[in-house]
């Protein structure tokens, strides 16, 4: 079907901004698994410099993106001692804040985290919330889903844990 620019919503959209994240971390023995910033009950852990949360360090990249103001490599490189081990909910608040004062705010994102296993359907409710309290935004700003590896490759052995997120800020005018 032909849209034309009247139907596009050219002007509704326009100061948009969409932008995306993907993150990889290995797994290693050993629980609990750091995901969205929440502690889930796994006899794996993902490895990483900081605190290796897949999901945030994703979400923190596609709201960089979409303001264009790097990646979470640069505002957090991992030669500075002072991010070993870090939160990254503190991570990505920090890197918020650098995108709200430059005014944008939140219209959505949404997330989605490839691991076998653990079955995340009993934590998204609390990922979800706990997402958008970092960002000050409501739940139902935040969209999260799960896929299993389908048992191969790298997600499917369970050596990796990946996430992916894409953004879409709105300039404040
Ligand atoms: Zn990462």
């Amino acid at each position: 079907m032909d849209v034309t620019k009247e139907e596009s919503g050219d002007h509704a959209t326009q100061g948009s901004r969409i932008g995306i994240g993907h993150d990889t971390h290995r797994l290693a023995p050993g629980g609990p698994l750091r995901l969205g910033g929440t502690d889930i009950p796994f006899h794996l852990h993902a490895v990483g410099h900081s605190d290796a949360d897949v999901l945030l360090h994703a979400v923190t990249d596609a709201l960089l993106g979409a303001a264009a103001l790097g990646d979470i490599g640069e505002l957090f490189p991992d030669s500075d001692e002072r991010n070993r081990g870090r939160d990254s909910g503190e991570m990505l608040q920090a890197a918020w804040q650098k995108i709200a004062a430059a005014d944008f705010r939140i219209v959505n994102i949404d997330c989605i985290v490839f691991a076998q296993q653990p079955k995340l359907s009993p934590y998204k409710q609390t990922i979800r919330q706990r997402i958008a309290a970092l960002l000050g935004v409501p739940a139902d700003c935040v969209g999260l889903k799960a896929k299993t590896g389908e048992s191969v490759g790298p997600v499917g052995r369970e050596e990796a844990i990946m996430a992916e997120c894409v953004a879409l800020l709105e300039k404040v005018v």
